[in-house]
């Protein structure tokens, strides 16, 4: 396996990590590469290209080529030939380039000579880094074996240290992952923090890529294996009871874990120099390369089993990167490309901060984040590509930026900033037992939110008057199985214990949208986020309803409850609920248990539709809570998780507040109370302008609980309500700018 007609891939490895040994910079290095593999494939060039930035491909280094286009020559990817093997990331092997399509031809370089080219993408977990060519005069088309060479040779290239140092003509020669690095991205929540990055899915470094043994290689990979398969086997059998369809994908891993191809194309990659994690990646970038191909879903999922199985045993070869349940180090600020709530979750509350390459300010991800009080920024473009574990890192939720190896000098300002707002948050402690009444006299309700234990010593620490939303689907978010009903009790006793006297709106389980459990079978809806979720489950599954209906009737044992239903969209929905609440009380009675001294019975706002409702529902309803984060992107129809269109819509539109104004109207006029508890009651500036549009309760996260009192504190609401009426005539799409300006006359 080892000899490979016309090249002997493992002597051309071994000479290759013989030059990576050798001193010398990183252009050296790539001089020598481009000398040894022209000799060693006997081709009469031997060039490499690196990628300066996404879009650009630098010529770096060459043998046979001219010399002085080095550094010069530059295309973009897809351009040329070499540009499209970058964009598709598949080698071309051409007896007649100038005859190819798309071949550009650059004078500087001399290439008219050269009739063949072969060129392999540089690729290191399927992102491309550039690509590696040899080229010759006579008309000859490169064998299979001389390909697969090329490619090892990349694979190498691909590990060099080096290799950021080309990123940039003139550029310092930093290796990579070394360089300070600033990414601007969006804030979703604000604070800042210092710690060390903690990568949701990390890379795994390989320090030596070329192996002196393929005998002690193939022993490891078989041992790893080994260990592979045997997970594998725990898993599924641990998973037994699952559905159907979650068995079929473990087979299928199972399959490939035992696939004796996988198993020799691998090995043939040890045989030809690879050490044995390099192999397992080489695998991987074409698993990678074909998934960006196919069209077919069911396949793509497939290649995507293979590819987890690959990270899977990249683990067990090299001991690094995440296991299930291992422990979070401290400072750790968790960096990933996206998270959902159920695996943020996972991490607990020990995160200091939260960077997403995409992610929004409206996903429930980032609602556990504001929970948490942990700065938070989203559209840190390529993050996860440069940082590395335990890397230092500093986040400004305040201005959506991230320092990600800084330099001392801004390390120095950070401190400074983070003191200031500790600082801050000294002051608002001074105010936490005075109540949030405005500077004319009107008594603003401040709640908060909550949904884990761990908020729970918040309540009497943040000022809150009670608990304005329980989100009682965080709890089921933690768990693999469906809780049973008296775990679920259980935990509300402990919620009722740790509140008091203070009272606390139980929501039932919201789950749908972005908040899918494991073990209730997702439905695959085109827009879940208008689908089969919230009250729509609950009046459904009845089933599941009941038995957190008796869960909060047996924890309350009877001290008063309040239970609230979430996206009740017409009148309906909420009779129906109200019903079996009824129902459920009744029966919970009969077989003897404590009847909660009081019952009341609420509905979150979320669908404009509900503000429009028959006078019964606001006759019928106990309590009515606006959902500001549904409702809004419902109001506007632009998604709260969509970046894109969620920031066209201020919550201060001349729209969404009159609307405001109408819904607490229309809920004096039947005295039915109303609260908003959606994430703009925790911003200082919105918080008030709904109080001076009526509402007079506001349910938000703990830490913001102190900025809002102080704002209302500092308030005459009367005024504000005056200046918000003159806004609104002003023909202004939004009453922002007017209150900004009014806030700043007032200092
Ligand atoms: C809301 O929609 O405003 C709300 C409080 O519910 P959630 O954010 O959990 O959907
Ligand atoms: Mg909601």
């Amino acid at each position: 396996m080892a000899q490979k007609s016309g090249v002997n891939s493992r002597t051309l490895l071994q000479n290759l990590r013989d030059t990576l040994a050798e001193d010398g910079d990183g252009q050296e290095r790539l001089d020598h590469i481009t000398q040894l593999v022209s000799e060693s494939m006997e081709t009469e060039v031997c060039s490499i290209y690196l990628r300066r930035d996404p879009q650009t491909l630098e010529l770096c280094a060459t043998e046979g080529l001219n010399k002085e286009a080095v550094h010069q020559t530059r295309m973009r990817v897809g351009e040329g030939l070499v540009g499209r093997i970058a964009k598709r990331a598949a080698p071309i092997n051409t007896k007649n380039a100038p005859q190819e399509k798309g071949f550009r031809y650059m004078a500087e370089t001399g290439e008219e000579l050269f009739s063949s080219l072969l060129g392999v993408p540089i690729q290191r977990l399927g992102e491309v880094l550039g690509v590696l060519v040899v080229q010759s005069k006579d008309a000859r088309k490169y064998t299979d074996d001389e390909v697969y060479a090329l490619e090892v040779v990349a694979m190498v290239i691909a590990e060099m240290k080096e290799l950021g140092a080309f990123t940039g003509e003139g550029e310092a020669m930093t290796a990579p992952h070394q360089r300070a690095h600033l990414f601007r991205g969006g804030s979703a929540q604000e604070g800042a923090a210092r710690g060390v990055v903690l990568l949701h899915d990390p890379k795994i470094v390989i320090a030596n890529p070329v192996a002196d043994d393929p005998e002690i290689e193939k022993g490891r990979l078989n041992d790893a294996i080994q260990q592979l398969r045997l997970n594998v086997d725990v898993l599924l059998s641990a998973n037994q009871n699952e559905d159907k369809e979650q068995i079929e994908v473990m087979e299928s891993y199972r399959m490939f874990a035992n696939s004796r191809g996988w198993v020799a194309r691998l090995e043939a990659s040890i045989d030809s120099g690879l050490a044995a994690e390099v192999a397992v990646e080489k695998e991987q970038s074409a698993t990678r390369a074909r998934m960006s191909r196919v069209p077919d879903p069911y396949l793509r999922e497939r290649l995507h089993d293979l590819d987890d199985l690959s990270n899977r045993l990249l683990r067990l070869l090299t001991g690094q990167g995440r296991a299930a349940g291992d422990s979070v180090p401290d400072n750790a600020v968790l960096v990933a490309s996206n998270i959902g709530p159920a695996e943020l979750l996972e991490y607990g509350k020990k995160i200091k901060g939260l960077v997403l390459e995409h992610g929004s300010v409206g996903s429930h991800a980032a609602i556990i984040a504001r929970a948490w009080a942990i700065p938070m920024v989203i559209h840190a473009d390529n993050i996860t590509r440069e940082a590395l574990n335990g890397d230092e890192v500093l986040v400004d939720g305040d201005q959506g930026i991230v320092h990600l190896r800084p330099d001392e000098s801004i390390t120095a300002a950070f401190k400074d900033k983070i003191a200031m707002l500790t600082e801050a948050q000294q002051k608002y402690v001074a105010i936490r037992d005075e109540p949030a009444a405005t500077l004319d006299g009107v008594k603003i309700g401040m709640q908060m939110n909550a949904g884990l234990m761990a908020d729970l010593p918040s309540l009497p620490t943040s000022g809150a008057e009670g608990v304005g939303l329980f989100r009682t689907e965080l709890q089921f978010l933690l768990r693999n199985s469906m809780p049973k009903r008296s775990d679920l009790a259980n935990l509300y006793g402990r919620v009722f214990d740790a509140a008091g006297d203070l009272p606390i709106n139980f929501r039932t389980l919201d789950i749908g949208s972005d908040k899918v459990l494991p073990y209730l079978q997702p439905e695959d809806e085109p827009n879940p986020a208008m689908g089969w979720r919230a009250i729509r489950v609950g009046l459904d599954k009845k089933g599941v309803m009941q038995m957190q209906l008796q869960a909060f009737i047996r924890a309350a044992n009877g001290r008063p409850l309040r239970v609230m239903f979430p996206f009740v969209a017409q009148y309906g929905e909420f009779k129906d609920a109200k019903a079996m609440l009824g129902a459920v009380l009744r029966n919970e009675e009969r077989l003897g248990h404590v009847m909660p001294a009081d019952v009341k019975v609420g509905a979150m706002l979320e669908t404009p539709s509900l503000a429009f409702a028959p006078d019964q529902f606001f006759e019928e309803c106990d309590f009515i809570s606006i959902g500001g984060n549904d409702l809004k992107q419902f109001f506007y129809a632009a998604d709260r998780e969509n970046e894109r269109v969620r920031r066209r819509y201020d919550t201060l539109n001349v729209s969404f507040m009159r609307f405001i104004g109408q819904i607490a109207d229309r809920c004096d006029s039947f005295g039915t109370p109303v609260s908003f508890c959606g994430e703009d009651a925790g911003r200082p500036i919105e918080a008030m302008c709904f109080a001076a549009m009526g509402l007079r309760n506001l349910s938000m996260r703990p830490a913001s609980i102190g900025p809002v009192k102080h704002m209302l504190r500092k308030t005459d609401l009367g005024e504000a309500r005056a200046m918000i009426d003159e806004a609104m005539a002003s023909g202004e799409q939004s009453i922002r700018g007017h209150v900004m300006e009014w806030l700043k006359s007032r200092g």
